[in-house]
Order: structure tokens, then C-alpha cells, then sequence
């Protein structure tokens, strides 16, 4: 759930009308009753209750500090190794067998293989999408006349997506937000098979307001399988990633820092109407990640660790792998984590978080999108995805996307019968 403290920077400086009151509560409890997310189903894997142990040796407070992640899962009961490619069993609650469903049954109809183009626009006014589709090995051209168009293409897309269809306001694709995010992997002596059962069951948010602003770090547990570990850890050649996989994988931990940033990038298109995203991230940014990296070192020492690395290439490291890693070598590798600090390039960097390219506010020189979710520029065209955000919510945002969505959805409901009646 986002927190009040967003909502509220959202209402005040934005003008997002309504967010901290009941009604948007109410959207949020609905996407989090339609999804089925419950606190059944957070069951520790190893990779989730090294980061669970070590926030409690380090007196974190369980609740306020650490906490367990609530999941969309019914019936899962750890039981299998694949969760991050999609659930076998039905027992993960996603769209396919929720929102979409009900969509269906409400008389949607579903276009698959196809990308959208271009939104047709005509007087300042959006009149339907053109599209290509790709059919029996055939690729034809579809076009769509609708008297209200919903762009949802995601924070890349999105933005593009409007702006080869001539968009003009300056503010589609500024302030892409990525919460960005680094890596800091752990080796224990006993196993902990990082790839095993629910990847993200533990939050810890003891540093998310690390400057009374609301900007800090959380951290979380990765999805670590074999393909996304192996791409992660610091090549020195062939033979040596071998031999760490072969020797560390089965015992190790993936924990990823995720940033509230202050910075924020731009997505424009290229002259083929791609899109190109420019990002940079500001000093107090590569600090506040630098200082994520080393508490998320101590978490994992506190939790038994023999070895904590960080995936910058020239391996910063602490502990020899067999004895558990102690205050002196802590310090040490904080002192080398400051030294190599955040460089591009230099360190793998992540983001799964990409929103606000088109965000929400009243006032047009803020954000193109209005907080009905139509843009200020262009009549009948809503954007319902995690571009709107103004700011980012500080939490895994799926939730926070799908209540926004559907408060523009009963918006459009509201706004094309206005229009109808005048
Ligand atoms: C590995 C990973 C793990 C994550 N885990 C979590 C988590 O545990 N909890 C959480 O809250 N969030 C999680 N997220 C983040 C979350 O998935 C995203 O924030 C969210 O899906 C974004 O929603 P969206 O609607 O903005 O865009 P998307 O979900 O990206 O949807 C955009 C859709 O538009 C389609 N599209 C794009 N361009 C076009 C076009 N031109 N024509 C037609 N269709 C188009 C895309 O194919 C896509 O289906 C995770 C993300 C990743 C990558
Ligand atoms: S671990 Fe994930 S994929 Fe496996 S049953 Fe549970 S929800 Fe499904």
C-alpha cells in the first residue's frame, strides 16, 4: 500500500484531489481483495529469512523497521522453484486469473500480437488507435475508433506512444522515475537456494526517510534463479565464474537496495518513433545508495554471513568465505564501497520500477496528465498506468498502479457522461 505520507505530498503539491481520503482507500482494498493478497502466504525462503535474522540480530523492529510482504498467492505453500517465470500450479493470483477475467465477463474484448502504433487525434481530440497485429504469420494493419482511448504501454511506452502520435506538451516523458537499484549478495555456510519458493517476503524500511524528505533506500530480497544470479556476480574470467557458481550459488543470498530517488530521466523517440530514455542520477542519490549497499552488508553479517559482495567489477568483497564476517572487515568494505561509489559502468544497476513519465497534476506546467487521468492537452485520451504517478510511492507499486487505474477508470466513466450531456 502507498504510504500516507506519499498520498499526501500527492494531494498537496499535485492537486490529486481526494488520494488520502476514504474513497482511494477503498480502490486500494479492492485491487488487494481482487488480487487476494494475504498474509498466508509469506513464507520465508532462505533468501527472504537471511534478511528476516539479520534485521532481528541488529534489534530492528519488527513491524515498523522489517516486515513480512502480504502476497497475491492462494494454496502456494512454497512449494516449487519457479516462481519468477509464472505459476504452474494457479496458485499465484495474477491478472490472468483475476482482472482479466472480470474484464471478459464484462463484455471486453482482447487484441493479442498487437502494438499500438499511433492514437489517432484530431482537434485536440482522441478518436481511436491505429495498430499493427501480427495474425497467421500475417502482419496487417488494425484500426480502432473509440470514443475514449486508455494508453497503458508502461513508463517507457507510454510517453513514446504519445509522442509519435504528436502529443506536444513537454511534460510527456520528463520525470521518468526508476527507482533505482543495486545488488548486494551474501554467502552463508548452510544453504539458502535464493531460487526457492516466493522471491519477495521481506521489506525492510528502516531507511526510507533517511533525510526527513521522504527520500532513503528499502530492501528486499531478489528473484535470484540461476540466469539473473550468474549475470550478477563480478566477472574475473570463465574459470572463476564457474567455480563460484559451482561452489557459492546453493549457499548464497541476493538482497537488492531500492532507492526513493530524487532524480529523475526523460523518455523522447528517436526519428523511427522508438523510444530513447535519458537517466542520470544525482550525487545524494549514489550516496544514499552507496549507504544502502553497506546496512544491507550488515544486515547479512548480522545474519551469519561468510562473504558479501557487491557487484561492482572490481570486486568489492568482505570475508574469505569460511568464517563469519566481523566489524573490522565491515568497515573495510564500507570504506571500499565509498571509494567506488556509484559509476556507470563501473557496478550493475537495476530498475523494475518505471514510472512517472507522464505524471498526475492540476497544474498543467507539473505534469500532462490531469487527476481525472485525461491529459490537459488532448480530450478523451486517459493514460492508466504507472506513468501518472507525480512521485514514487515508496513501496513495490503494482498496488498503487492499479488503484490509480481504476480511479481513472471511474473517472472516464464520469467525464464521458459530462461530455455526452453538454
Ligand atoms: C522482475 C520484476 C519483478 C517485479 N516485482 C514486483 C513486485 O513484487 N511487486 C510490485 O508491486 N511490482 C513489481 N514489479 C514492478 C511491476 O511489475 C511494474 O511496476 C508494473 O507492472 C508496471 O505496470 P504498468 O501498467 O505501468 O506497465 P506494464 O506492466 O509494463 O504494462 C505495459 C504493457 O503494455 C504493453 N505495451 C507496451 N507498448 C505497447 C504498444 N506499443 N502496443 C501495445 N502494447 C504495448 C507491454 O507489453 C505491457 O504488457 C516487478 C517488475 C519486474 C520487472
Ligand atoms: S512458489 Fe510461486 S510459482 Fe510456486 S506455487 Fe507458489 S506462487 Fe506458484
Amino acid at each position: 500500500m502507498p504510504p500516507k505520507r506519499v498520498l499526501s505530498e500527492w494531494e498537496a503539491e499535485f492537486g490529486i484531489a481526494g488520494v488520502t481520503g476514504e474513497g482511494f482507500a477503498a480502490l486500494l482494498d479492492d485491487v488487494w481483495a481482487g488480487l487476494k493478497v494475504n498474509g498466508l502466504e509469506s513464507q520465508l525462503n532462505g533468501n527472504n529469512k537471511v534478511l528476516w535474522d539479520g534485521c532481528r540480530a541488529l534489534g530492528y523492529e519488527e513491524g515498523t523497521d522489517y516486515h513480512l510482504i502480504q502476497r497475491n498467492a492462494t494454496g502456494c505453500r512454497q512449494r516449487c522453484d519457479f516462481c519468477t517465470y509464472g505459476c504452474i500450479y494457479t496458485a499465484k493470483q495474477s491478472t490472468a486469473l483475476t482482472f482479466l477475467p472480470r474484464a471478459q465477463a464484462t463484455g471486453a474484448r482482447f487484441i493479442f500480437n498487437a502494438r499500438a502504433e499511433r492514437v489517432e487525434i484530431e482537434g485536440g481530440v482522441a478518436k481511436g488507435v491505429v495498430a499493427t497485429c501480427v495474425s497467421g504469420g500475417r502482419t496487417h494493419t488494425l484500426e480502432v475508433s473509440a470514443k475514449a482511448v486508455v494508453v497503458a504501454a508502461g513508463g517507457i511506452e507510454t510517453p513514446a506512444l504519445l509522442l509519435r502520435s504528436g502529443v506536444k506538451d513537454r511534460g510527456v516523458g520528463a520525470y521518468l522515475r526508476l527507482d533505482p537499484t543495486a545488488a548486494v549478495g551474501g554467502i552463508f555456510e548452510h544453504p539458502v537456494m535464493p531460487w526457492s519458493g516466493p522471491p519477495q517476503t521481506v521489506a525492510v524500511w528502516k531507511h526510507i526517510d533517511l533525510d526527513g524528505t521522504y527520500h532513503g533506500f528499502w530492501v528486499e530480497a531478489a528473484p535470484a534463479h540461476p540466469g539473473l544470479f550468474a549475470l550478477s556476480i563480478p566477472w574475473v574470467s570463465g574459470r572463476d565464474h564457474k567455480d563460484f557458481m559451482a561452489r557459492y550459488y546453493a549457499r548464497s543470498s541476493a538482497s537488492i537496495v531500492l532507492l526513493r530517488e530524487r532524480s529523475s530521466g526523460r523518455v523522447s523517440i528517436d526519428r523511427d518513433g522508438f523510444p530513447r530514455v535519458t537517466y542520470d542520477m544525482e550525487s545524494a542519490d549514489r550516496d544514499t545508495m552507496v549507504r544502502g549497499m553497506e546496512e544491507t552488508a550488515r544486515i547479512l553479517a548480522a545474519a551469519g554471513a561468510v562473504g558479501i559482495w557487491t557487484t561492482h567489477n572490481s570486486q568489492v568483497f568482505a570475508g574469505d568465505g569460511k568464517a563469519k564476517v566481523g566489524e573490522p572487515e565491515l568497515d573495510r568494505f564500507a570504506e571500499d564501497l565509498r571509494r567506488e561509489g556509484v559509476v556507470y559502468n563501473r557496478m550493475m544497476l537495476y530498475s523494475a520500477h518505471i514510472m512517472g513519465s507522464c505524471r498526475m497534476s492540476s497544474d498543467p506546467s507539473l505534469g500532462p496528465t490531469s487527476p481525472t487521468g485525461e491529459l490537459h492537452t488532448v480530450s478523451n485520451l486517459f493514460i492508466g498506468d504507472a506513468c501518472v504517478f507525480p512521485t514514487t510511492p515508496a513501496v513495490n507499486p503494482m498496488i498503487s498502479i492499479m488503484a490509480m487505474a481504476k480511479r481513472t477508470a471511474e473517472s472516464i466513466k464520469l467525464t464521458m457522461k459530462e461530455k455526452r450531456r453538454s
